[in-house]
Formats: C-alpha cells, sequence, structure tokens
C-alpha cells in the first residue's frame, strides 16, 4: 500500500491505523477496516487510484458519508477505502436550463440551502440529509419524504460522469431535458450501490420553489385508521407534497430524545403537507382535513415556518430517537403498494405480538414506504435470534402483499441474503452479467448485492 505515495500526493491517503479505522463502518453497524484511505481532490485522482487497484488487484470501496443503512460503503479486506469528501463542490447552477452539476462529496442540505438562496429546490430530501453526500444519494437511489409528490433521486438525474474500476473516464446521460439515444446507462449506475462504476460528476434537475406550504399532524386512535387515511387520501386523487406515519413508540422515543410534546395517549400520527399555489393547496387541505376526521384523525397547523421546521426536525431525529430504546435495531424499508399500507401495518402489528419482538413503524407512508424497525438487543442471543428471524417473515408479508424488500436503502450487505425471494433467476443472471461487464476482476465494491456473496454478511 505504500506504493500509493508513487501515484498521490501524500495528504491524499493514509495507511495509518487512526485513520484507517474511522472508514471501517456505515449505519449498518457492520464494521471491517480497509488498508488505506484515499480523499482524492478531482477525477484524475480518481482514475490514478482505479489503475492502481486494478493492476494491484485491490478492492476500490466508494463512500459518501457512511450514512447507508445496509454496509454498501463498509470494506472488504484488502480494500481501498475511496473517500469522497475532498470532492464537495457545487460546481455550477444553471438556473436558466434548470440544473445544477456537483461533485460526489456535496451534502444533500449543502445543496438545498444553496439552491433555497436562489428560489430553486432539489426534490429528494433523505431524512439524512444533514450528512449524507449527493454521490451516496445517487448510488442508492435516495428518496426522501417528498418522493410522494416528486420522486427520487432517478427522477432527478441526468447525466453522470464516472470511472470504471480499470480507470476508464465515460459520460453518460444528456444535458438536455429528453434524450433518447442508446441504453440508458445513467438509470442503470443510479441505484448500482458502487458496484458498477466510480460516480465522479453529477447533473441533476432542480424546480422553482412552490409559492406556499401548509404542515399539519394529525393524531389518530389506531394505526389502522391512520393507514385507512393514507389510502383514502392518495385514492381521493390528491398528491400531497409528504405523508409520513409514526406509530406510538416511535413518537414515545422521538418525545423522550427532543422533547416535541407529541401527545402520547394517541396509536399514530401524519405528518402531512401539501404544496403549491395557494388557493388550490388551500382546496387540497380542506378535503384532508374532511378524510382525517372521517378516520378519526384529530388535526393541528403548523402555525409559522418556525413550526414547521421543529416538526421536520422531530420527524428526522427518529432513527438515533430509537435507539434509545433499545441497543440494536434492524431497520428494514419495505414498500407495499399505497392501498395495502393498513394490511402490511397490522401483519407487523401481529408478527410483533406473537414474537414478543417490539417493532416500531415510521416513514413514508404515502408511497407505501415503511421503515420496520425490529427492536432488539444484539448482545442477548436468544432475543437476537428471534428478531432476526422475523426479517424474513417481514419480507414474505411484504412480497406477498405485491412489495418490495427495500424502497430506498438498496441492498449492500445486509439483504444480500434475501435478494432472491424478490428477484427470479433470470433477473439475477441478467444482473451479475453486467456486474460483470464493467468489472471483470470484481474490485469495485465486492460482496455487495448479489447473494453469493453473503459470507460477509453477519448482523
Ligand atoms: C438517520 C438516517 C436517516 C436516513 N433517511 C433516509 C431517507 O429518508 N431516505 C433514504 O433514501 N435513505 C435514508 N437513509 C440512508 C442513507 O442516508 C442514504 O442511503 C444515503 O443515500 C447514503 O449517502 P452517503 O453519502 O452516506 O453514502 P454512503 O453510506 O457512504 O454510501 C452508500 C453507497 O453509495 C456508494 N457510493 C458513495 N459514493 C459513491 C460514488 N461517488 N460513486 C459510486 N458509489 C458511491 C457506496 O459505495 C455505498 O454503496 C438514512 C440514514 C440514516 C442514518
Amino acid at each position: 500500500m505504500k506504493s500509493l505515495r508513487k501515484i498521490l500526493p501524500e495528504d491524499r491517503f493514509s495507511i495509518e491505523t487512526e485513520d484507517i479505522i474511522c472508514y471501517g463502518y456505515d449505519a449498518s453497524g457492520i464494521d471491517v477496516t480497509p488498508q488505506a484511505v484515499v480523499w482524492p481532490h478531482d477525477t484524475t485522482d480518481v482514475i490514478k487510484l482505479a489503475r492502481f487497484a486494478h493492476e494491484n488487484d485491490y478492492a476500490i470501496i466508494p463512500r459518501g458519508a457512511g450514512t447507508g443503512l445496509t454496509g454498501g460503503a463498509v470494506p472488504t479486506e484488502n480494500s481501498i477505502l475511496l473517500s469522497f469528501e475532498k470532492m464537495n463542490a457545487i460546481v455550477d447552477v444553471d438556473t436558466e436550463n434548470l440544473n445544477v452539476m456537483v461533485e460526489p462529496g456535496v451534502v444533500n442540505g449543502d445543496l438545498q440551502k444553496e439552491l433555497d438562496a436562489k428560489g430553486y429546490f432539489y426534490p429528494p430530501d433523505p431524512a439524512s440529509l444533514a450528512t449524507c453526500t449527493i454521490g451516496g444519494n445517487v448510488a442508492e437511489n435516495a428518496g426522501g419524504p417528498r418522493a410522494l409528490k416528486y420522486g427520487v433521486t432517478r427522477d432527478y438525474v441526468m447525466q453522470l460522469e464516472a470511472v470504471l474500476p480499470d480507470g476508464t473516464l465515460f459520460t453518460t446521460g444528456v444535458q438536455t431535458s429528453k434524450g433518447v439515444v442508446g441504453y440508458d446507462l445513467t438509470r442503470l449506475l443510479v441505484g448500482s450501490e458502487g458496484t458498477l462504476a466510480i460516480i465522479t460528476k453529477i447533473r441533476l434537475k432542480v424546480l422553482p420553489k412552490p409559492e406556499s406550504i401548509i404542515t399539519l399532524l394529525s393524531a389518530f386512535p389506531s394505526l389502522e385508521l391512520a393507514g385507512k387515511t393514507v389510502s383514502r387520501i392518495i385514492a381521493s386523487g390528491i398528491i400531497p407534497r409528504t405523508l409520513e406515519i409514526m406509530d406510538n413508540m416511535t413518537l414515545q422515543a422521538v418525545n423522550r430524545y427532543k422533547n416535541v410534546g407529541f401527545p402520547e395517549d394517541v396509536e399514530a400520527l401524519l405528518l402531512i403537507e401539501a404544496d403549491g399555489n395557494r388557493r388550490a393547496i388551500a382546496q387540497e387541505a380542506e378535503k384532508i382535513f374532511t378524510i382525517c376526521n372521517e378516520f378519526q384523525g384529530k388535526i393541528k397547523i403548523a402555525e409559522s415556518e418556525q413550526s414547521r421546521e421543529y416538526l421536520w426536525e422531530a420527524r428526522r431525529v427518529i432513527s438515533p430517537a430509537l435507539y434509545r430504546l433499545s441497543p440494536t435495531k434492524i431497520n428494514e424499508d419495505i414498500v407495499v403498494p399505497i392501498s395495502k399500507v393498513p394490511e402490511l401495518l397490522s401483519g407487523l402489528n401481529k408478527l410483533s405480538s406473537r414474537s414478543g419482538i417490539p417493532i416500531a413503524c415510521f416513514g413514508h407512508a404515502g408511497d407505501g414506504n415503511i421503515h420496520a424497525n425490529i427492536m432488539t438487543d444484539r448482545h442477548n442471543k436468544e432475543n437476537y435470534q428471534r428478531a432476526s428471524n422475523l426479517i424474513k417473515e417481514i419480507f414474505e408479508l411484504t412480497l406477498n402483499l405485491g412489495g418490495t424488500i427495500s424502497g430506498e436503502h438498496g441492498v449492500g450487505l445486509t439483504k444480500a441474503r434475501y435478494i432472491d425471494m424478490e428477484l427470479d433467476m433470470t433477473n439475477l443472471t441478467l444482473m451479475r452479467g453486467i456486474k460483470k461487464l464493467f468489472d471483470p476482476k470484481n474490485i469495485l465494491n465486492p460482496g455487495k448485492i448479489f447473494p453469493e456473496d453473503k459470507k460477509t454478511v453477519q448482523r
């Protein structure tokens, strides 16, 4: 590894223990120390590093901020960790053509602030936006609360500059609003979890900010009634900007963590937003009030921008807040067709009662994406085994309802052993063939996504 100094200046890599141990983990809790960490300053550094790794048979692990929940950025042994924290420039904001060009290490929240000041916004808003990077968002096809109305990362990526594992540089996509020349390699790279190519520049679509936003909180006596409200709102033809759900365990955890003052004598909360022109959203809000009332939902409106922001801060701390309830949580981000949300929630409730393992539910209910958090303790063997057994049952429930086992967190290491519950042999063979074409030596983020590599998956 010392020969890295032949290709990069001393300040752009390290093999020192105190540096490399800081890059051995992500939010999945899995930890494997890499052999070296490299901080590229530009695309040329990435090309040099890829050629070096290719020639010397080292694995390359791209990393944004390490907020991924499925182990995507966790190193393998004999790997070089490629951290994009120094490639964090917003290269160009082109408001005439409604797009921006960024380097992969730009933090999502920093881009949001920059655009907000100019009267624009970039819709994908993962709850981790204060730290996660656009590169990580592209590699995971991240979503967020606003995905319900505005779609996910994939819907905003126009062009990518990327480096193949052998160091070949290429660009995909177009900078025009339309383009159908050849296969859509941009969409293929989005969500490829850093297994096909290293992304070095990203052109994203942006939108003008809506004229107005209404935010409201509705409290329900049962989770099922909240689920029915979600299905009814969508079936009535309204597409709110966000439609988030929190169960009682989740709202209590948030109250303890942040003292938000959520009512605790209710079983579920919905955090709903509508945006657009003032008159139109007033009408939408009226319809939403009526539907909430029909299902016994009690409503409170955020009266100011400050109280609106406060509610969203509370929403974004759910994940750390839940860790205060139990030391280990297994977070699954299942999705079902919207009309099946009530069935999914009652199915999860039954699984929890039967196993005696609490499952905290929250998430993007409006697009059918529920984060089911199995609350356990990895040091209590018996309890942890019972909790782990629930994963397969939750996936079976989800797939039987016509859903998918991951809406936004990807497969990474933690879901690799379950991928064939959803994908048949034809799909898996095609996908493995694509991986081989991009990465014949299997050096780019090896061990991620595919089931034959599941030996590394232990959580
Ligand atoms: C509290 C919390 C809340 C979250 N909320 C959401 C949410 O609402 N919606 C959501 O979708 N996700 C959410 N996540 C998951 C996570 O934040 C996202 O998956 C995010 O996109 C990861 O970004 P990152 O920069 O941290 O990437 P990392 O975790 O560092 O990496 C993720 C994957 O991207 C690859 N990668 C990173 N950079 C590159 C690159 N330049 N080229 C190629 N591959 C690359 C890595 O190899 C890895 O496979 C949440 C996580 C936490 C901890």
